[in-house]
């Protein structure tokens, strides 16, 4: 801590000589802020997450810039160094174990987890998994089957998909997509964009046995989901 401290002292410092302006510096070590910056008129607020008391020289000229207001957007450079780091921060002890709800109605979303874990992945995996949501919310544009949050290494899968309509190998394959977020983890490419998806994502997404059938059953059924709030 004191390290720290220390650390972010001479961070402000150097920032402060370069900016040109008072600065008001937080290192924060939560897991959603990596970044925000508030400009006023006499100073510029930071709140800077602790991964930055690390970045390498690039980093730090181009963040820089961006408090200069040099620049309009974070460099490519910042924002790959941001995705990287957050990879290698594990917030999972933070996670309440306890509130994980793994069984359904229909569908009991360790055990599916488990399956998958052995068949396709040696076991090495170690996410959890929950189910998120209500059921009766579907009457949306856009529905979110499912999400990784990295930091917590936990797989939410919407409780939509609890219900006999939904075939299990469906609900399998979208188990399968979110542990692939594990596997092949989002990075920003030399434009400064996102890979979400990317090529080793797809790739490996396809040897997922039933990958055909739940995507056929996804085009087949897409319409129906969306009114399925009114059927249940
Ligand atoms: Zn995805």
């Amino acid at each position: 801590m004191e390290k720290e401290k220390k650390q972010l002292f001479i961070l402000k410092e150097s920032l402060e000589d370069r900016i040109g302006k008072k600065l008001h510096l937080k290192i924060n070590d939560n897991r959603s802020t990596m970044l925000s910056v508030k400009w006023e008129a006499d100073c510029t607020r930071v709140s800077l997450h602790r991964m930055f008391l690390k970045a390498p020289l690039k980093v730090m000229q181009d963040l820089t810039g961006y408090l200069k207001q040099e620049k309009k957007n974070l460099t490519p450079d910042v924002k790959a160094y941001i995705e990287k780091s957050l990879q290698t921060f594990d917030y999972s002890h933070q996670l309440d174990l306890k509130k994980l709800q793994v069984k359904g109605k229909e569908y009991h979303l360790q055990s599916i987890y488990d399956q998958l874990n052995e068949e396709y992945f040696e076991k090495k995996l170690k996410l959890s998994i929950t189910w998120f949501g209500n059921k009766k919310r579907a009457n949306r544009s856009r529905i979110t089957f499912g999400l990784y949050y990295d930091p917590l290494k936990l797989i939410k899968i919407n409780r939509l998909l609890d219900q006999p309509y939904f075939p299990i190998y469906f609900v399998r394959y979208v188990v399968y997509h979110e542990m692939l977020h594990y596997v092949c983890p989002t990075y920003v490419d030399e434009r400064g964009v996102k890979q979400i998806h990317s090529k080793e994502f797809k790739t490996k997404e396809k040897e997922f046995k039933e990958f055909e059938q739940a995507q056929s059953w996804m085009r087949q059924n897409q319409n129906n989901i969306f009114s399925l709030s009114s059927a249940i």
